[in-house]
């Protein structure tokens, strides 16, 4: 079996899961009483001709990035975006892409200020929807006819839909891909996962969570699921870690951190700790409009701490 195949297993395969691709998909004895049995012994065998068109066109994005949460609020889409901008205002001679698939709920339009864009096709493919000369957007939201549209999609659609975003967006050179992925680990992480672990350059991921224990648990979760999948971790970032009023400047703690928070669970899991946002009402706000945090409060605690978290991303690309 190649090394392909033995990847391309759901995130709850059996244990002796023989592999999507496999000629034994569907069909081994441990396949019996899987959900995926019937789709896995009807589905096309083989490696995914898929997989090297993804690799081509992705030839030219150096580094790629998967922003990842246990669940959803905590702020994933946020921070792929604060990231996003923090990086390519850093450096303007890099460039910089962020691809939005959270398909049942695709933020980055409205969090990037480019709500009702469209995206143009040309003979090369999509072209994504500038944010700044050096920060470029694509996003399921933008070819959705509603928003709800993509909500009672099954797994095969979103993955043809992530092989088409891989395959057939034109984004040029680019330094960084950032890509918004749904919460949790489903359909989408796995095929993204398969598509990007083909590909050139570094990659890595980037998990969001905040300090209370349900989310952390949920991001042990993820953590997990990045070793098993070999996705590399570059670290963690716990956000809406406290609120400093802005008339009395004190400090509460919104999600007290009962266990240590996301620093100690960082010790204990071995991965690197990238850092604390703050809550911070105007960011909801800025979000909210589509402006630019970093621009509109630029001397705020939390661009201090967001430009530590870039450097700490940096470093890890660049060792
Ligand atoms: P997710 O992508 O994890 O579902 P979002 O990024 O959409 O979460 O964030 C959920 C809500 O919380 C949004 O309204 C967002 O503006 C707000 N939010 C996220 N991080 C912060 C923060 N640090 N301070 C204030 N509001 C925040």
């Amino acid at each position: 079996m190649s090394a392909t195949a033995l990847e391309a297993k759901p995130a709850d395969a059996p244990e002796h899961c023989p592999g999507t691709q496999s000629e034994d998909a569907g069909k081994a004895s441990a396949c019996a009483g899987c959900p995926n049995q019937q789709i896995c012994a009807s589905g096309p065998k083989g490696p995914d001709p898929s997989l090297a068109l993804v690799k081509e066109k992705l030839q030219e994005v150096q580094n790629k990035i998967l922003v990842l949460s246990g669940k959803g609020g905590v702020g994933k889409s946020t921070v792929t975006a604060l990231l996003s901008r923090a990086m390519a205002h850093s450096n303007p001679e890099k460039n910089y892409g962020v691809l939005d698939i959270d398909i049942c709920g695709p933020s980055q339009p409205r969090v990037l200020g480019v709500l009702g864009e469209q995206v143009h096709q040309s003979g090369s493919g999509w072209s994504p929807v500038f944010i700044e000369d050096n920060l470029s957007l694509m996003s399921i939201g933008f070819l959705l006819g509603s928003p709800d549209d993509a909500i009672i999609w099954r797994g095969p659609k979103k993955n043809g839909m992530i092989r088409q975003f891989l395959t057939e967006v034109d984004w040029g050179q680019l330094d960084y891909l950032v890509l918004d992925t749904p919460p949790g680990t489903s359909d989408e992480h796995l095929s993204a996962t398969t598509f990007l672990k083909e590909t050139d350059g570094s990659w890595g991921a980037v998990l969001v969570t905040t300090p209370q224990e349900v989310a952390l648990l949920d991001v042990r979760k993820e953590i997990t699921f990045c070793k098993k999948m070999g996705i590399p971790v570059v670290g963690v970032v716990e956000n809406m870690s406290v609120f400093v009023c802005p008339k009395c400047t004190t400090a509460t703690d919104i999600f007290p951190a009962m266990t240590g928070g996301a620093e100690k669970m960082c010790q204990e899991m071995d991965v690197t700790f990238l850092g604390k946002l703050p809550l911070d009402p105007r960011l909801a706000k800025c979000c909210d409009e589509g402006k630019d945090f970093l621009t509109e409060y630029s001397t705020s605690p939390m661009v201090v701490v967001l430009n530590q978290i870039v450097a700490k991303v940096q470093d890890f690309f660049d060792k």
